[in-house]
This record gives structure tokens, C-alpha cells and sequence, in this order.
């Protein structure tokens, strides 16, 4: 075989079988340590402002897709947000079916690029694009600064 040739049979190359321990540890870096700890400590949503552009980030970033400047500014995510998308999960990530079925959404902001993906706490019938949420928070003393921290959107009473 030569180089050329595409390998399409991997048993052909020399190898080994066995195992790889392989743990990764990702960090959530400098803009998403600001939007956790916010979150954590003050319950509030932070989006990343680039003051070149007037966009604003969500999750927050440190540099901006469009001008590349660097984004030091954070801002305040609007309270109310807006289903885009929504999705509905019957069985588990093992495969296993759910008591109940989970309601999953991709939650944008008026005038910020980007939203959350996160769980939309209310029942499946009424999860629908455009629907107008807020998120629900854990209490203060049950947050860690993470995502969970949000216990989901729950339908804003307007
Ligand atoms: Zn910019």
C-alpha cells in the first residue's frame, strides 16, 4: 500500500488493543468566569459588548466575531427572553425513556447575538417558537456558578 492509497480497513495497520484513560478538565475562561460568578453571586445574565460594534454577546466572549476587539464591557441580559427553538426529550441520555418528557429550548435576548440552551419549565404543548420566558433561578444558596444555576425558563406573565 502506498500513501496515496486511503486506508479503509484499520485492522490492516499495525495496532494495539487496549484502553486510554483520557480526562479532560475544560475552563469556562475569562468571559464565562465573569457570566458564572455573576450568575452565582448576583443572579443576574451577562452579555459581552463590543463598543465598535454595539453587539452584544451571549454567552459573553472575550473577543468580537465581527471587528476582533477585544471585549472588556459586560451588560445585562434583558429579563425577558424569546423561545427560537424547542425540542422535546422522551428518553434520557442513555436511552432510557423519562417519566416525563423534558422540554428543551435555544433561548435568544432582543438586540444580543447568541442565547442559552436550556430546559423550558413548562409542559410540552404550550413550548412554542416565540413564546416569551424568563429564566427561574435556584436560590442563592444553592448556587455553584454554573449553568444549573438556572433551574430552567418558565413562561414570563406579561
Ligand atoms: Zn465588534
Amino acid at each position: 500500500m502506498t500513501f496515496l492509497e486511503r486506508t479503509t480497513d484499520t485492522r490492516r495497520l499495525r495496532h494495539w488493543e487496549g484502553n486510554l484513560e483520557a480526562d479532560y478538565i475544560y475552563t469556562s475562561g475569562l468571559a464565562g468566569e465573569r457570566f458564572f460568578v455573576a450568575l452565582r453571586d448576583d443572579g443576574r445574565l451577562l452579555a459581552a459588548r463590543c463598543t465598535a460594534c454595539g453587539l452584544d454577546y451571549l454567552p459573553p466572549r472575550i473577543f468580537c466575531e465581527d471587528c476582533f476587539a477585544e471585549l472588556t464591557d459586560f451588560v445585562d441580559v434583558p429579563k425577558e427572553g424569546q423561545v427560537a427553538a424547542v425540542t422535546v426529550a422522551h428518553m434520557d441520555r442513555l436511552g432510557a425513556p423519562l417519566a416525563t418528557p423534558e422540554v428543551w429550548a435555544f433561548v435568544t435576548f432582543r438586540g444580543i447575538r447568541g442565547g442559552l440552551v436550556h430546559r423550558l419549565l413548562m409542559p410540552p404543548e404550550r413550548a412554542k417558537v416565540g413564546v416569551s420566558v424568563r429564566p427561574r433561578l435556584k436560590p442563592k444558596k444553592s448556587r455553584v456558578g454554573a449553568i444549573t444555576d438556572i433551574e430552567g425558563f418558565e413562561q414570563a406573565r406579561s
